[in-house]
């Protein structure tokens, strides 16, 4: 029996209940790359049918956070499509049309326990749970004659859905990447799929009318939702729908970096490591919370990253951009077993991004950050940065860092590490700079490849110790004892900064005084 191949079509299904944590990041990330790869397409649906946690601001957070690291959408809220709408809110005649369906098969009943009721048969019954042994007792259209029903929805009373489960089923979901994993219907209660006092479904119903709907064909999603699955594998049945429902693929949860228990925001806040992929503010408290872009990173260092949580290609690859990626993924590389948010690779791939970027455009990267810092950017040339930032980058992991790293290029040195000065500047040393200062003004060719050599002449000739003329001169340029190749520094900074560097610092530096022994 060979079964029609279907067309490719996931879903990102976010709720918006606050900013997208990197867990679902990753699990949008991994349905785009099964749809690129299979030629099918991404939806995004926006699951806000739980009035009580919507949280203004988190659906356009989603949209951005998604576009910021590349992850395009086919059909959703903003993008349209043909089984609109792409929010659950908008839906509410579907799902209403859909309940009565289940209501209509007897798949599904309607109840009227208040939530004291419940909480009395709560702590009446230690493990209760609203199912086959329970619910004759409880107040339901099962339970209660039907001119009673009839009168208390005439009343207008409140009531739920429950779907109604029967007892001694084996219950089947396939995972892709688990296998068939099997549990008893006796533990699953009867779910409630909609309440009359919001006229909304639960997340249970909608999610599984609208994955029917919008003819999903995959559900990739986060682990927490395994346990869910038995119950939306009941409900394409009840619905008469269980030859078109889709795969299930569950993916292994993010780990604490040491691999102990799951991954969540205070792990971040504690190890100085951001859990979602913007900054965010919250529209209550005004508190915030780190993002990566705003961090530093990369879209396609984070892209990256997130991808081998949970995946890997088979071989020892590491770098892949998105295009890489997408002709790399299968859900047989998948893995079970949860990934280590092992967050310094998160580093490493932001690093090695930013070594592969051409100079010009770090550069402009660069310039905010150049400003933030009080430096008119405008005053340099776009080539003299994109050089300085040449100079440097090997020792970056962050944009932010070329700061720190390249600084003196673009500021005169105000004043000099006080331990560079105790180590090597003596009472001989400012007039050395002065004459090195001459010999630069003198020098026939200011380039590098020229100075060098005769830089190193004088200091031969003059018997100087090399170490120390050579660290007092960066000294005077630098502000300390770092930095790139002495002689690249002065070619960019050009004669006449070095030389005024030079004889700032032959007057100002003073050598300290060794405490008497
Ligand atoms: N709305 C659910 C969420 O917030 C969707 C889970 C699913 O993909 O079925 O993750």
């Amino acid at each position: 029996m060979s079964t029609p191949t279907r067309e490719v079509r996931v879903r990102f299904a976010p709720s918006p209940t606050g900013p997208l944590h990197i867990g679902g990041v990753r699990t949008a990330l991994y349905n785009y790359l099964f749809a690129r790869r299979n030629g099918g397409k991404m939806i995004l649906r926006i699951e806000d049918t739980d009035s009580q946690r919507f949280v203004p601001g988190a659906e356009d957070y989603i949209n951005e956070a998604l576009a910021w690291l590349g992850i395009e959408i086919d059909e959703g809220v903003r993008e349209g499509g043909p089984y609109g709408p792409y929010k659950q809110s908008e839906r509410r005649d579907i799902y209403r049309e859909h309940v009565k369906m289940l209501l209509d098969n007897g798949k599904a009943y309607i109840a009227f326990d208040t939530p004291a009721e419940l909480e009395a048969a709560r702590a009446a019954h230690p493990n209760f749970q609203y199912d086959a042994s329970t619910r004759g007792s409880m107040r339901n259209s099962l339970s209660l004659p039907p001119e009673e029903v009839k009168r208390l929805l005439d009343e207008g009373a409140q009531y739920v859905v429950r779907f109604r489960i029967e007892p001694g089923r084996d219950v089947a979901v396939d995972d892709l990447i688990r296998g068939r994993v099997t549990i008893k219907s006796d533990i699953l209660d009867d779910k409630v799929l909609y309440k009359s006092a919001d006229d909304l479904p639960t997340y249970h119903l909608a999610n599984i009318v609208d994955d029917h709907l919008m003819k999903v064909s995959h559900v990739i999603r986060g682990e927490e939702w395994l346990p869910s699955a038995p119950l939306h594998v009941l409900l394409y049945e009840a619905f008469g729908w269980a030859d078109t429902m889709p795969a299930f693929v569950h993916l292994p949860l993010l780990l604490k970096p040491d691999g102990k228990g799951k991954l969540s925001k205070r792990d971040g806040d504690r190890l100085g490591f951001p859990v979602f992929p913007l900054l965010w503010t919250d529209p209550k408290s005004g508190d915030t919370s780190a993002g990566y872009r705003e961090n530093g990173y990369l879209p396609e260092a984070v892209v990256n990253f997130l991808a081998l949580l949970g995946w890997n290609p088979g071989d020892d690859t590491e770098i892949m951009d998105m295009v890489t990626l997408i002709s790399k993924f299968s859900l047989e590389h998948c893995s079970k077993a949860g990934a280590k948010f092992a967050f310094d690779k998160a580093k490493w791939f932001n690093h090695t991004y930013l070594q592969a970027l051409p100079d010009d455009k770090l550069a402009d990267m660069f310039v905010p950050v150049l400003k933030a810092h009080g430096v008119d950017a405008g005053a340099f040339a776009p080539d003299y940065i994109a050089k300085a930032v040449s100079l440097v980058k090997s020792r970056i992991n962050f944009v932010n860092d070329l700061w720190d790293n390249a600084r003196f290029f673009f500021v005169a040195p105000e004043s000099y590490d006080p331990k560079a000065v105790k180590k090597r500047w003596n009472a001989q040393m400012s007039d050395i700079m002065r004459e090195l200062a001459a010999l630069l003004q003198s020098a026939p060719d200011f380039g590098s490849a020229a100075l060098e050599p005769a830089v190193m002449q004088w200091i031969a000739d003059k018997g100087y110790h090399l170490g120390n003329v050579m660290n007092a001169f960066r000294l005077t340029v630098v502000g300390e004892c770092k930095g790139p190749h002495m002689f690249d520094i002065t070619d960019l900074l050009g004669r006449d900064e070095t030389i005024r560097r030079i004889l700032r610092g032959a007057d100002t530096i003073k050598p300290v005084d060794e405490p008497a022994v």
